[in-house]
């Protein structure tokens, strides 16, 4: 234990202070609920557990990470997951429109969310009756630090919660990062204080605008004696609601109809299933199945289907104005924050076109 002991500033009936992080795989919130709960047990002399959810390794999975803090004094001898989070992190903005992603908060619970939009905005897009709202846009500050979203979350929450010590938790960073990843140490700790520092908070009390909705346990439906063989799929058409849209990092790959012959490489190789075929005429103009397009409700931008097409009716683009990569360029966003990443340091692998920095890896 390095720090004084401190005191949670809420708690449940059992004495707990519970985060929850939700997430897509990729982002970095286990390594984020890690990183926390190791610091307030050893920074700052709290009791805690950590411990994550998530399916198979697969970039654009759903992710949850726990955490729970009491006091030294407590035991915690539970590894439940967290369903009435005193906090609630929210790592990227699409997943306001999952189901379940704020359940069971408290009427004054903490929430911090990834974005660009202002805190009404989000407010109003997560319909959140009450409580403290913060937003931070942490893609913005992790691309111009060459980072990850996870740190400047992190400072976020750190900022938000009220309770945690910003000096404990950055030394927790440095631990994880010392002495595998060295060179990362600033940066993310730079990284973590611009979290820290440009989240907007703002409280919301009770004004009726949204409804809160009563704390219902999730009861499964199934369980060890009635749960059906392995492989069935018991709600056909699941998928419908399933947007692996947040698991892009501002790239996609656009379509070129024009440009296309319908050879189905490119659906052969997408590992999620994208593309959309119907009948329409070809390139012969016959009657034939013809490519639509992705659906990017489902793409999570890998960009393998670029790198197969044959005939660049493919070509990968960026989501938004101020990104711009194509797929020999490792580093990517706008020309202010690529100056940040060290462009004086080997100018000659970069090059500048409208108005943007590239940097050629080979
Ligand atoms: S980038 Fe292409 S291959 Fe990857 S998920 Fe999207 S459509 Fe499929
Ligand atoms: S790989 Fe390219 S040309 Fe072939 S169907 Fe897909 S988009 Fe069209």
């Amino acid at each position: 234990m390095m720090g004084a002991t401190a005191t949670l500033n809420k708690t449940n009936e059992l004495g707990f202070y519970e985060l929850r992080l939700e997430s897509v795989g990729g982002l970095g919130a286990n390594l984020a609920g890690q990183v926390l709960a190791q610091a307030m047990v050893l920074g700052q002399g709290f009791n805690g557990a950590h411990f994550s959810s998530y399916g198979s390794e697969k970039k654009g999975s759903p992710v949850k990470s726990f955490v729970r803090l009491c006091t030294a004094e407590k035991e915690v001898r539970s590894s439940s997951p967290v369903e009435r989070p005193h906090l609630l992190a929210v790592f990227h903005q699409c997943l306001l429109k999952v189901e379940g992603t704020l359940a069971g908060l408290y009427p004054d619970s903490v929430v911090v969310v990834n974005s660009a939009d202002t805190v009404d905005e989000v407010r109003d897009k997560a319909n959140l009756p009450s409580g403290t709202l913060g937003v931070v846009n942490a893609l913005d500050i992790a691309v111009a630090e060459n980072t990850r979203i996870n740190t400047a979350i992190m400072g976020a929450i750190v900022r938000a919660s009220g309770f945690m010590d910003a000096a404990v938790v950055k030394k927790a960073i440095v631990d994880s990062f010392r002495d595998r990843y060295p060179k990362l140490v600033e940066p993310n700790l730079k990284t973590f204080d611009r979290g820290f520092n440009e989240i907007q908070i703002k409280e919301y009390p009770f004004d009726g605008k949204y409804q809160a909705v009563p704390f219902q346990r999730f009861v499964p439906a199934l369980g060890y004696a009635n749960a059906p063989m392995g492989g069935v799929i018991i709600n056909p058409g699941n998928t419908a609601h399933k947007d692996l849209s947040a698991s892009r990092q501002g790239i996609y790959p656009k379509y070129w109809r024009d440009r296309c012959i319908d050879c189905g490489l490119c659906t052969e190789t997408c590992p999620d299933y994208v593309f959309v075929w119907d009948w329409g005429v070809d390139k012969k103009g016959q009657r034939a199945r013809v490519l639509k397009g992705p659906n990017y409700q489902y793409c999570k931008g890998c960009l393998k289907c670029v790198e197969i097409c044959p005939v660049e009716a493919l070509t990968e683009e960026c989501e938004r104005p101020e990104f711009k990569f194509t797929g020999d360029v490792q580093l990517w966003g706008p020309p202010d924050a690529l100056v940040t990443m060290g462009r004086e340091s080997d100018p000659a692998k970069w090059e500048q076109d409208e108005g943007y920095y590239w940097y050629r890896v080979s």
